[in-house]
């Protein structure tokens, strides 16, 4: 398993290529925008894009799915339901231009390779929020950062959702690598000591 993190777009949101080397499958999450800058480093990259995941709808985490829709065409796309229509237009304003665009919900399992990635609803920075849980490794989205979580003064945000979501992660068993969707990389561990939002939401 191997994880590229760049930033992209105004407010350096965090994108992610997940890849299984052995199967030479990759997915893509949150391409919030430079859909160019994503599709060159993609092309020194040994994989074919079976996914792009989505960890919530807003559009600094997915300006660049239109584009990267019409390189990978094979490549399925998902977002949570509740993020993936209407709501003013904030919450994936580009889901009309994407044909077949799948949701996911709580449970969910995808397979890359010989990765599973498991899908946790964790709502309160927008009601489709997920966390992406796949070995050891935490795609947060912007549910969780490092000594921080996500604003939840937009549509559908709620802090009492949210804190119910930093609960639950920090309930997890064991350590994981936090990879949020803005700002620096952290783990469990850490954030469980030292974020006063997670220690707030334990403390519940
Ligand atoms: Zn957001």
């Amino acid at each position: 398993m191997k994880v590229k993190m760049m930033q992209v777009g105004p407010i350096a949101t965090n994108c992610y290529i997940l890849e299984d080397e052995q199967a030479h499958a990759a997915a893509i999450i949150d391409p919030g925008d430079e859909a160019d800058r994503i599709l060159s480093v993609m092309e020194g990259e040994d994989v074919s894009v079976e996914y792009i995941l989505l960890t919530h709808g807003h559009y600094d985490h997915t300006t660049a799915v239109p584009q990267l829709h019409e390189a990978y065409p094979q490549a399925k796309i998902y977002i949570h339901h509740a993020d993936s229509y209407g709501a003013g237009s904030r919450l994936f304003p580009l889901a009309s231009q994407v044909e077949g665009l799948l949701t996911y919900d709580e449970g969910d399992r995808l397979t890359l390779g010989e990765l599973t990635i498991e899908v946790l609803h964790t709502p309160g920075h927008s009601k489709g929020s997920v966390t992406l849980r796949v070995g050891d490794v935490l795609f947060t989205g912007d549910t969780l950062f490092s000594g921080s979580c996500g604003r939840t003064d937009l549509a559908g945000g709620s802090y009492e959702e949210i804190l119910a979501s930093l609960k639950r992660l920090g309930e997890l068993e064991g350590n994981f690598h936090v990879l949020p969707g803005h700002e620096g990389t952290s783990n469990l561990d850490q954030e469980r000591k030292f974020n006063p939002y997670m220690r707030e939401a334990m403390a519940h």
